[in-house]
């Protein structure tokens, strides 16, 4: 994880309290319960795009970054399909795909490691592997990782 030391949107100096905009490639797998079942994201992998010190910067940080990638804020969907929010074609959840989040969390920083606690977090889009230049290419490689 990188951390960022000053909010990319109004660039002043970051605090324990951030609003991150990331992209992660996972899967969702559907694990019974009961007469209903729940749906669990297997994260294979995750990057950082943005770090924002408000809500503020973040709604207008997200809304030119989702722009800038040619995708529309389709919210998250936990599938199992939804529409890719690039091209529009059918996104199989099962499958390694993209998911946009804005995530707002307090960073807890200790000489030997960083983490986080998560006060809320937002989906924003879903898009498939195809429409992800490096998408697939990291999908593989994190299959591959976890299998050796
Ligand atoms: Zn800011
Ligand atoms: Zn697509």
């Amino acid at each position: 994880m990188i951390m960022k030391k000053e909010c990319d949107l109004c660039h002043q100096p970051l605090t324990d309290y951030q609003v991150l905009f990331d992209r992660r490639i996972e899967r969702m797998e559907y694990l019974p319960m009961g007469d209903d079942f729940q749906a669990v994201a297997m994260v294979l992998s995750c990057d950082g795009i943005a770090c924002y010190c408000s809500t503020d910067c973040s709604a207008v940080g997200v809304q030119k970054g989702l722009q800038e990638r040619g995708i529309s804020k389709t919210g998250g969907s936990i599938g199992p399909l939804t529409s890719c929010a690039k091209c529009g074609g059918l996104v199989d959840m099962t499958r390694p795909h993209a998911h946009y989040l804005e995530m707002e969390v307090i960073v807890h920083k200790t000489p030997t490691q960083t983490s986080l606690t998560v006060l809320y977090d937002e989906g924003l889009a879903d898009v498939c592997i195809n429409c992800e230049p490096d998408g697939a290419f990291l999908a593989v490689t994190q299959q591959a990782a976890a299998l050796a």
